[in-house]
């Protein structure tokens, strides 16, 4: 469903990604892991256009985001990143908006739905994630798993074919973790297409079905939870996973 291959990304005279490349299929939860700065973010923020690379493709269904290191048509671009929701660790909700306001935005004024669609859509997609009576709150009298919680379901209310989460449960206090990685657990068990960088080791774990470990702009190997976990292939792996676990 994902296609990346050997993609470039510099700032100035950082090489922030070297040449990464994998796939993703249809209904697969990928984790990605490594140290703080090795690329993560960054891979994630390419693949919806939120940073240029300097090189490499990304296609989504066969179509083209970037190939060879020459972006699509503005229309093309668009029609590409349509299909991806993607959850920040700093949920980046607005904070003037309700709740609910906070949800129908983007369909009502990027699709141009109706308000009586989106405000159907915004219910369930709040009963979802069990937030059903925050639906006229704002922002700030929420906490953070909620807050989290109310980005995943806006993100959804896209209906994106591929969810990507960059580290959703890092700026949580640890017992409000639980409580957004049940609502991507949930998501998992339903199928949907996940790349998720995450620190939760043990989540990885229970949940991926595979694992992608970055290091210094690389992938430097990917396999099956078991397979990575208990037989890392490199040492750098080894490394990091007995500094995380
Ligand atoms: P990770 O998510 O794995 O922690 P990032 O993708 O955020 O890593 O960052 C990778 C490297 O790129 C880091 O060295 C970071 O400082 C650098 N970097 C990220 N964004 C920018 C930017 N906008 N300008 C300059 N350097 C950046
Ligand atoms: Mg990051």
């Amino acid at each position: 469903m994902i296609e990346v291959s050997n993609l470039k990304k510099s700032f100035g005279a950082l090489d922030v990604l070297k040449n990464v490349s994998f796939q993703v299929e249809k209904g697969e939860v990928i984790a990605v892991i490594g140290p703080s700065g090795s690329g993560k973010s960054t891979m994630l923020r390419s693949l919806v256009h939120l940073e240029q690379v300097n090189g490499g493709s990304i296609s989504v269904d066969g179509e083209y985001l970037v190939k060879d290191g020459v972006y699509s048509s503005q229309q093309g671009i668009k029609q590409v990143t349509a299909k991806m929701g993607m959850v920040f660790q700093h949920f980046h909700l607005f904070p003037h908006l309700t709740v609910r306001e906070n949800l129908e935005l983007a369909p009502r004024l990027v699709k141009g739905e109706s308000r009586e669609d989106s405000q159907k859509k915004g219910s369930e997609l709040l009963q979802r994630v069990g937030l059903q009576d925050k639906a006229d709150v704002y922002p700030a009298n929420l906490s953070g798993g909620q807050k989290q919680r109310v980005a995943i379901a806006r993100a959804l209310m896209m209906n994106p074919a591929i969810m990507l989460f960059d580290e959703p449960t890092s700026a949580l206090d640890p017992e409000l973790t639980g409580e957004v990685l049940q609502v991507i657990k949930q998501l998992a068990s339903e199928h949907m297409t996940m790349i998720v960088v995450t620190h939760e080791m043990g989540f990885a774990r229970e949940v991926a079905d595979r694992i992608i470990f970055m290091d210094h702009g690389e992938i430097v190997e990917s396999g099956s939870p078991d397979q990575l976990f208990h037989q890392p292939r490199f040492e750098r792996t080894r490394a990091f996973l007995q500094r995380s676990l």
